[in-house]
């Protein structure tokens, strides 16, 4: 079964507010690598020509640091705040020019909402961009790319060498050419 499924809500099956409590493994494998199952929790109110949407996410998601480029393993507590409006208020909120103005505002197409996008969104929002394996973290010999967390006293002894011989031969020019 796709998991995914079970976020589409038929809102002819409930009047007023129903909870969606869901245990999901990830069911955006495409979209983001979680390490844990994601936790759903969605409250949906079903208002005269609109439908609230809120709720909570939480699972883990492996993502890499931002130094060694190892694998990170974050946790990620997103939110859910949407409101979907029928065709109808969607005209009327459009004449009076402020529908570029409302966040989370979404459009109803039908009897069936499908939470999914939500559900990701909630979660992508989560994953931080630049994150550290470990504040001390060492990062990579910036010649070789040797992790230097796990070969603390690596060297690159022979490249390092290259930069001094250089410069040695760099003053006798300048010592021939000044003379
Ligand atoms: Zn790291
Ligand atoms: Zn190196």
């Amino acid at each position: 079964m796709n998991t995914k499924e079970q976020l589409v809500v038929d809102l002819t099956a409930f009047e007023g507010t129903i909870t969606l409590n869901l245990i999901l493994e990830n069911p955006f494998p495409r979209d983001v690598e979680t390490t844990s199952p994601v936790e759903i929790s969605i409250s949906i109110l079903k208002a005269a020509a609109s439908v609230i949407v809120e709720g909570r996410v939480k699972t883990t998601a492996k993502t890499e640091c931002d130094r060694c480029l190892e694998d990170v393993e974050v946790v990620i507590e997103g939110n859910i705040e949407a409101t979907y409006l029928s065709e109808n208020d969607r005209s009327i909120i459009q004449s009076e020019g402020q529908i570029d103005s409302l966040e989370n505002l979404f459009l109803l197409t039908g009897d069936l909402l499908d939470l999914s996008d939500r559900v990701l969104e909630a979660i992508i929002v989560e994953v931080p961009q630049r994150v550290l394996c470990s504040e001390s973290c060492n990062g990579l010999c910036p010649l070789c790319g040797e992790n230097l967390n796990k070969a603390p006293d690596h060297k690159c002894r022979e490249d390092a060498e290259i930069p001094d011989e250089w410069q040695q031969k760099l003053k006798e020019l300048k010592k021939r050419v000044s003379s």
